[in-house]
């Protein structure tokens, strides 16, 4: 379970970006973050990731606050899919899955069966893939290893900031229903920013809705659209 309590971040131009924001969220729970650009989105997976501190206030994992966390551990633990593509481009697609399995010291045979497990699930053929290099993928396919490298070591909880904003609108619809089945197959915790409503009632379990770093409503789809 991740808690927020009474998160607020100030940067050092001033600038608040999050304020008032208390918020929980439970295992297993797909949450979509959603507001316009500057909302204070990116600032709250951040925080989350310790990527950033909070100016004030505390966020929790299971109970324990995450400065207390050995800072790997946490990073470890939380699998984070960027906005832009970030795939080591002179890195193979199996190599780029296997940074963090690696970092923790998981045997050749285990990184294999994972890297090949989780390829296939994205609709990816294992065999034709692994040895590719990113460049050799397209923009989708990209984002789907994308996705796929930060499940590789198996986190409890997964952070994607518009992962899909790049892409034309069927790799679109494709990806958001593999994250559906992944999220239903593999039981992660996932927060997910987006700034496309429909997305976010598509996605998400749960869905906080803000504006200018504080949070307008954190409900249902169903209840979401019924108090709008
Ligand atoms: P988004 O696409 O999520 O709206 P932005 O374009 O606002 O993101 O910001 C992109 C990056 O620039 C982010 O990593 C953010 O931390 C940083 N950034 C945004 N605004 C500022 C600012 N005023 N000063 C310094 N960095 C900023
Ligand atoms: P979103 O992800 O919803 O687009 P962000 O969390 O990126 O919003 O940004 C929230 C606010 O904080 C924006 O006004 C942005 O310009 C500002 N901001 C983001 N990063 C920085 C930074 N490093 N320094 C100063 N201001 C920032």
């Amino acid at each position: 379970m991740i808690e927020f309590d009474n998160v607020k971040k100030m940067y050092n131009d001033g600038t608040l970006a999050v304020s008032d924001y208390s918020i929980t969220i439970n295992e297993g729970e797909l949450v979509t973050l959603i507001g316009p650009s500057g909302c204070g989105k990116t600032t709250v997976l951040k925080m989350l990731n310790r990527l950033i501190e909070p100016t004030e206030g505390a966020i929790y994992i299971n109970g324990t606050e995450i400065n207390k966390y050995n800072i790997h551990e946490l990073r470890w633990n939380i699998g984070y899919v960027l906005q832009e593509i970030a795939l080591f481009p002179h890195l193979t697609i199996e190599e780029n899955i296997s940074i963090v399995p690696e970092m923790k010291k998981w045997n050749r045979e285990t990184i294999r069966k994972r890297t090949h497990d989780l390829l296939s699930m994205v609709g990816l053929e294992p065999s034709t893939f692994r040895k590719r290099m990113p460049s050799e993928l397209s923009g989708g396919q990209q984002q789907r290893i994308g996705v796929v490298r930060a499940l590789a070591a198996d986190p409890d909880i997964i952070l994607m900031d518009e992962p899909f904003s790049a892409l034309d609108p069927i790799s679109r619809e494709q990806l958001q229903k593999d994250i559906r089945k992944l999220q239903r197959e593999i039981k992660k915790t996932i927060v997910f920013v987006t700034h496309d409503m429909d997305e976010a009632i598509a996605l998400g379990d749960r869905v906080c809705l803000m504006k200018k770093g504080k949070i307008v409503q954190y409900d249902t789809p169903p209840r979401l659209m019924m108090h709008p």
